[in-house]
Parts: C-alpha cells; sequence; structure tokens
C-alpha cells in the first residue's frame, strides 16, 4: 500500500517519488484565506523572522519551502534578496501568480522561483558561491516529508541538503509543531498562533497514527469557514495534511547531525528564547548557526 502511494502518478506523485500532498490544489486554494492575507501574518512573526536575518547580517535568502509565497513576499517587502522554492506547482502557482502582479517593483523583478525538491536540492537549485546568508524553511514545511523507509534516511539528506546550502557563517531558520504536546495531549496546543491571523472561523481535529508502537504520522483535518458572497452562507472548505511528527530531542540531533556537528543552535518557543518546562509553544524554532 504505501508502496503505490510511493510511486503512483496519479496522486500527484513529484519527481523524486514523494507524495505531494497539495497535488488536487484544495489546500493550496484555501491556504491564502486560512493563513490570512501576506499581511496578516503576524507582526510578531515578521519582526522576529527579520529581525533573526538581519541580527546575524543575512541579505541573500533561499526559502526552501515558499509555498504560495508568504514568506518570501514578506521578506522581498523588508528588502532581501530571495531565491523561494517549493516541491508543489499547485502552490508555486499562486507565489509565480504574485511575482507577476507586482513585477513592476524591482525586488519581485528579481525574485528567482524554482521548483525543487529537497531530496534533490544541489540538482534543483544553483548554490552561489559558498551559499545562501540563510536558508528558511517554516511553517512546519519539514514535518511534510514522510519516512518510509522507517529509518529516517530521507530526512537526514534532506536536513544534509538543506544545510548544504547555508555559507559557512549563515543560518538555518527551520521550525516544527511541537509535537511533543500533540502526542501527549491529543490535539494542537491551544495557545495563540504567531504564525497565522486569519479572521475566518476555523477548526483542526488532530488524529495520530502509530507504527510498530512509535508515533509515525500525525494528520490534521482543517475545516474553514470560507465567505460566499453569492447565498451569505459560508462555503465550508475542509482540506487534510499529514505531518511526521518530530519530537524536540530527536530533531535537534538530526539537524546538528546535518551539519556534523560544525554549528551553533539556538532554540525559540513560538520566536522567544525557549525555556523547557515553563511553556507549551505552538511551535519550535531552531536557529543553526554554520560553523565549519
Ligand atoms: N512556508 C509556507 C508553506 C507551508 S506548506 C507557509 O508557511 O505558508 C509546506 C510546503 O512544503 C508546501 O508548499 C509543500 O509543497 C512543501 N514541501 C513538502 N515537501 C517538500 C519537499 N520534499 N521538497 C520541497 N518542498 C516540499
Amino acid at each position: 500500500m504505501v508502496d503505490n502511494v510511493y510511486r503512483t502518478r496519479s496522486l500527484g506523485v513529484a519527481a523524486v517519488g514523494l507524495p505531494d500532498q497539495y497535488a488536487d490544489g484544495k489546500a493550496a486554494k484555501v491556504w491564502q484565506l486560512y493563513i490570512g492575507d501576506t499581511r496578516s501574518r503576524t507582526d510578531e512573526y515578521r519582526n522576529a523572522v527579520v529581525q533573526l536575518l538581519r541580527q546575524h547580517k543575512c541579505q541573500r535568502i533561499l526559502d526552501v519551502a515558499c509555498g504560495t509565497g508568504v514568506d518570501s513576499i514578506m521578506l522581498l517587502e523588508e528588502g532581501f534578496n530571495l531565491v523561494s522554492a517549493d516541491a508543489s506547482d499547485k502552490m508555486l502557482k499562486y507565489a509565480l501568480q504574485e511575482r507577476w502582479n507586482r513585477r513592476k517593483e524591482e525586488a519581485f523583478d528579481k525574485w528567482v522561483i524554482e521548483e525543487a525538491n529537497w531530496l534533490t536540492l544541489s540538482r534543483d537549485i544553483p548554490k552561489p558561491g559558498d551559499g545562501f546568508d540563510a536558508v528558511i524553511c517554516l511553517g512546519n514545511s519539514f514535518a511534510h516529508l514522510p519516512d518510509f523507509k522507517g529509518d529516517q534516511s530521507d530526512q537526514k539528506l534532506a536536513l544534509h541538503n538543506i544545510g548544504n546550502m547555508v555559507k559557512p557563517g549563515g543560518i538555518l531558520i527551520i521550525d516544527h509543531r511541537n509535537n511533543d504536546a500533540i502526542l501527549k495531549t491529543g490535539h494542537v496546543p491551544q495557545g495563540k498562533n504567531i504564525y497565522y491571523k486569519s479572521d475566518l472561523k476555523s477548526d483542526i481535529s488532530t488524529s495520530v497514527l502509530y507504527v510498530n508502537s512509535k508515533p509515525h504520522m500525525v494528520t490534521l483535518d482543517y475545516t474553514l469557514h470560507v465567505p460566499n458572497e453569492v447565498d451569505q452562507q459560508p462555503d465550508v472548505s475542509t482540506f487534510r495534511l499529514s505531518y511526521y511528527p518530530h519530537r524536540l530531542e530527536g530533531f535537534t540531533e538530526m539537524l546538528k547531525g546535518a551539519f556534523q556537528g560544525k554549528c551553533q543552535h539556538s532554540l525559540y518557543g513560538d520566536f522567544k528564547p525557549h525555556c523547557p518546562g515553563q511553556d507549551t509553544p505552538c511551535y519550535y524554532i531552531h536557529v543553526v548557526k554554520k560553523t565549519g
């Protein structure tokens, strides 16, 4: 069965044989509505990302999971240079559209958008010199990569490829949902979501798949009430996304491994310095500075 998902093109399988969960276009279509428009990415989030990049003197940024382009657009508006990549053409379509609409602005005219998969990143994206000042992989994106082989080898390869795009002295900013909390309580933490600010009524229901007594996949079913201008009754839109439930400790180890230990690692909970035991953030954000 897994083999089937792995190989069948009609399910929207990306070039290297992994499923594109966005292939039916359903999530891509409502994603902009879920996250709110790009200006609605919360100020807290925008300030935190921009501050991190400025603090590390980053100018040339690679967004390896740009999706519809929300982070990239935010950073272009803040004056950064962007190369933006994603494996899903359905998601990229929205980024390309925005680039076209704003092509008269210099930053957008220079914006490079590529279809690329983390598993083949060095082939898909030309590396400028010794790398980018910063690589970002945000919005719980990395967790989209499943572990079909059961040894996390694809995830390790992907992290290695992503890390390889960072120049020495540059940084990687990568996040994941707080799966330690999700696995403990059975639902996503109820705190304020600092990532997205949609005005639409929404709900997320959570299920966890265990394989050999190990959590293997978290599935989130999103329900959104989308206004319908014709008959005033909101349309109910649903989409489902499945994630690998990275736990904090294991992910941190894997991340350091991707840099062969030649890195400095800092951890944030919802972009605040993390205090273990004191807070239950919705997201963990790892900032890894390449030292070697
Ligand atoms: N950062 C954006 C997008 C989040 S959605 C935001 O916060 O809104 C996650 C994105 O990761 C999707 O667009 C999906 O296509 C992309 N993705 C998943 N697996 C990928 C892979 N193996 N290589 C490249 N992109 C991938």
